[in-house]
């Protein structure tokens, strides 16, 4: 089946006792059991439950996994990933990331014994350079954020492969709809469900997909052993979420492509940073990589100080202020004060964060608005 059949119908079976046509939200904490030690499909919610489950089915259906695992949040997600490290580890990650992803990257597991290198992952050669004897892990996000950079996903599954690595792929903002990093090769893929996922920002939620049964079975044991499971009303939510998931995230990056390409004539904006524009470094191989679109993310430098930043996100009406990103309704941000503060300063400025960095995640309004309501907030600035 399709992509967005199955999106709506992979785990969905009505309930069996009501004929319900959507399962019913299982609130139970724990589970009659037919004997002491007898086999039974849920014993105690941490472990599983009926509606995690039915997210669990569609997520690992959509990404193309053998398991797909629903966590607290995206954070409570990576964590696990990160328990399969010991110390004396090394971990290859991005320089453009998620912001919190750098902070236990760089801040938690460097306390427990793991070495950190952050590599630009879109030089496949920074990449291979990066690979040591006692490297275990590399982290990758196919499209980076805040600065939308483009990692060449089955060029970095090559060199994971020949030297033993494992590698993860963030597929946060590209989402199963454009990519699908399994399919290139990658081993696990993680998810804050909080974004495209549940789409309309009213849970947080993470996932993890495993490409094959021992993977997803360690990290099953590791989810179970430390507790961060996503709850029953999250799981509901998420699996109404993805049967729009598709629509949502072709007409959001059709917009953002849109708003992009005006960004790059606005006299005021002097760079834009969209896979989706033919003058980007990452463009031939986002054509490649990504099907249906580039994504609903855009970020833009401005013209002047950090001021003039500031006025930009301070006055658009449509946009919100806020951080977090692949909701329904349009968000703006300045990334290095907000989603970005966990970088330390020298740190964002060698990753090219800059301060009158702004960054969009577009939503699902009419393009016309949302065109006006940048103009109006760029036209505060003056000529
Ligand atoms: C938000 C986000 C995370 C973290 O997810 P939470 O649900 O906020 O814990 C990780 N990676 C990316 C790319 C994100 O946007």
């Amino acid at each position: 089946m399709e992509f967005r059949t199955r999106a709506i119908h992979v785990g969905q079976e009505p309930d069996p006792t009501s004929g319900a046509v959507v399962p019913p939200v299982h609130l139970a904490s724990t589970f009659v059991l037919p004997a002491a030690e007898g086999p039974a499909d849920y014993d105690y919610a941490r472990t599983g439950s009926p509606t995690r489950h039915a997210f669990e089915a569609v997520a690992a259906s959509l990404d193309g996994g053998a398991r797909a695992l629903a966590f607290a949040s995206g954070m409570a997600a990576t964590h696990c990933v990160s328990l399969l490290l010991k110390p004396g580890d090394h971990l290859v990650t991005g320089t453009d990331i998620y912001g919190g992803s750098w902070r236990l990257f760089n801040n938690v597991l460097t306390e427990q014994g793991v070495a950190i290198t952050a590599v630009d992952t879109s030089d496949l050669e920074a990449v291979r350079a990066a690979i040591r004897p006692e490297t275990r892990m590399l982290w990758i996000e196919p499209i980076g954020n805040p600065l939308m950079s483009v990692t060449d996903v089955a060029g970095c599954v090559a060199i994971a492969r020949a030297a033993g690595v494992l590698l993860v792929a963030d597929n946060t903002l590209a989402t199963p709809v454009l990519c699908r990093p399994l399919e290139l090769g990658a081993d696990i893929v993680m998810h804050s469900a909080t974004k495209y996922i549940g789409g309309h920002s009213d849970l947080l939620g993470g996932l993890l997909v495993a490409r094959d049964d021992e993977l997803g079975d360690r990290l099953h044991w590791l989810q179970n052993a430390t507790g961060g499971v996503m709850g029953p009303l999250e799981s509901f939510l998420c699996c109404r979420g993805v049967k729009t998931l598709e629509l949502r995230v072709l007409a959001q990056s059709a917009t953002a492509a849109r708003l992009a390409t005006w960004l790059q004539q606005q006299p005021r904006v002097c760079r834009v940073h969209y896979p989706g524009l033919s003058d980007q470094p990452g463009h031939d191989l986002a054509r490649q990589q990504f099907h249906g679109g580039f994504g609903g993310m855009v970020s833009f430098e401005i013209a002047g100080d950090v001021a003039a930043a500031r006025r930009v996100v301070e006055s658009t009406k449509i946009f919100r202020l806020a951080v977090s990103l692949g909701a329904v309704e349009s968000l703006i941000e300045l990334p290095a004060v907000m989603s970005h503060g966990a970088y330390a300063p020298e740190a964002r400025q060698a990753v090219g964060i800059t301060d009158g960095l702004i960054r969009l995640s577009v939503g699902l309004e009419a393009a016309v608005d949302l065109e006006a309501d940048l103009a109006s907030a760029l036209a505060t600035l003056g000529d």
